[in-house]
């Protein structure tokens, strides 16, 4: 079995358990839009998805 040749010092452990923290927000701009929307999620703006249209007209339509 592998075994570590060195001990993780505080210091490194500590690092790389904070990476995470930065990187998490995943939020883009919209091409439609222009608006803030989450990555891999369709915008609740305009419904575009990867210049495809996921969420219809209709939802729009029925509040109002
Ligand atoms: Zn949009």
């Amino acid at each position: 079995m592998a075994v570590p040749k060195r001990r993780t010092s505080k210091q490194r452990k500590r690092t790389r358990s904070a990476n995470w923290k930065l990187s998490l927000p995943g939020i883009s701009e919209c091409p439609q839009c222009k608006s803030p929307v989450l990555s891999h999620r369709a915008c609740k703006n305009c419904g575009y998805y990867n210049g495809v249209k996921v969420i219809p007209d209709k939802v729009k339509k029925a509040a109002e």
